[in-house]
């Protein structure tokens, strides 16, 4: 029995974690969830859209599924997806991207895994806005100590990359390397362009890596890495990232193996594990039951995996790779536009039947 909070969010996020807990429970193993909210609506009412319930039930219970949460873009409250990841040290976003040989889709050999830094680099919410006094200040002074000239009317963030921190992410891709048996770890980064922030990111990494002697080891510049990864992923087998760099290769890494449907997550740290799907909230289509589960549904392979339920993550992965494989059972963002596709709840119900049926 295990005690999980369980964050819906919003937009999507209710009907996709409905479903992902029903599949879940099917497995047998047993779960208590501690239900909390959080995100636009919680705002409205408390006051703040992440309440200490909600950090305070995953600090008791040590992980959490997580709905997505909607951020409002510009303006409003800052993220709640970026502040649960730093306020519980969740500096590893770990997200695998492998292909699913059932579906016709352009790519059918991609095995990556994407290790995206957690906490620092322009995700870190240091930001000056535009007008403020403070922004001007800073401005004066990067005038006086670096004789560059920033804009008065320049908005700024700012985009820290420690030691510490590139340490422990590029260390937890060796590890996980090692671990899992893969072969390689690329480093990505812009080190040419900034090279005290990415340029640090790459040396510790280097220098991390000559503790792994036998695993193979290469870097590669961002723009370079988007291009590589759509002519040739086979290629490329764990790639360690900074933070905004490892946020934009995921949603990359999801289009080859067909789209945020099927790309699960995880944020860990030593502490906490919070798992959810890459997508966001996609609120355009909330409460339309058409989204696909399987994002989260694998997200909560990994959680399987992770509280040591290996047999149970094994049957749920079987499962829902059968339901791909067989095609009859699938939700609109994998079928050909036109043409009918199935509701999140029956997608959901065919898993089900396969693990009480014990096809998978
Ligand atoms: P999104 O991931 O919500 O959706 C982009 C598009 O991807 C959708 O319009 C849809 O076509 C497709 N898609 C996403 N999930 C799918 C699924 N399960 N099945 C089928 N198709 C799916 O991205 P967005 O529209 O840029 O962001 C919406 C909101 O979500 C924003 O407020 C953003 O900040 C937030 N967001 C939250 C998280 C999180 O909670 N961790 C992550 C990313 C974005």
């Amino acid at each position: 029995m295990y005690n999980i909070t369980l964050i819906p969010g919003d937009g999507v996020g209710p009907e996709i974690t409905e479903a992902v807990v029903r599949m879940l429970e099917a497995t047998g193993v047993q779960f208590i969830w501690d239900v909390q909210n959080a995100g636009e609506e919680v705002y409205m009412q408390e006051g703040t859209p992440l309440p200490d319930r909600v950090i305070e039930s995953i600090k008791k219970n040590k992980v959490a599924l997580k709905g997505p949460i909607t951020t409002p873009v510009g303006k409003g409250f800052r993220s709640v997806n970026v502040a649960l990841r730093q306020e519980l040290d969740l500096y590893c976003c770990l997200r695998p991207c492998k292909s699913f040989k059932g579906l016709s889709l352009r790519y059918d050999n991609v095995d990556l895994i994407i290790v995206r830094e957690n906490n620092e680099d322009l995700y870190a919410g240091i930001e000056f806005e535009q007008g403020k006094p403070e922004t001007l200040e800073l401005i004066n002074f990067l005038k006086v100590k670096t004789n560059k000239i920033v804009r008065n009317d320049s908005g700024i963030s700012i985009k820290p990359i420690s030691i510490y921190g590139t340490e422990r992410i590029v260390t937890f891709a060796f590890e996980y390397a090692k671990k899992n048996n893969r072969k390689k770890v690329t480093v990505v980064h812009k080190a040419n362009i900034m090279k005290f922030s990415d340029g640090l990111f790459l040396e510790v990494a280097r220098s991390v890596a000559g503790r792994y002697p036998d695993i193979e080891f290469d870097d590669k510049i961002i723009d370079n890495m988007c291009m590589q990864l759509v002519q040739k992923p086979e290629l490329y087998d764990v790639i360690v990232l900074p933070n905004l760099y490892g946020d934009i290769v995921s949603d990359l890494a999801a289009g080859l193996i067909g789209g945020l449907g099927l790309a699960p997550g995880a944020n860990i740290g030593d502490e906490y594990a919070v798992f959810e799907a890459t997508h966001g909230s996609a609120p355009k289509y909330k409460g339309l039951n058409k989204m696909n589960p399987f994002a989260l549904a694998l997200s909560g392979v990994m959680m399987l995996k992770h509280l040591g339920e290996i047999q149970a993550a094994k049957r749920l992965q079987w499962a829902i790779t059968d339901v791909l494989n067989e095609g009859r059972y699938l939700t609109y963002d994998l079928k050909p536009p036109g043409t009918p596709a199935c509701t999140t709840s029956e997608a959901t119900d065919e898993v089900i039947r396969k693990l009480k049926s014990n096809v998978a």
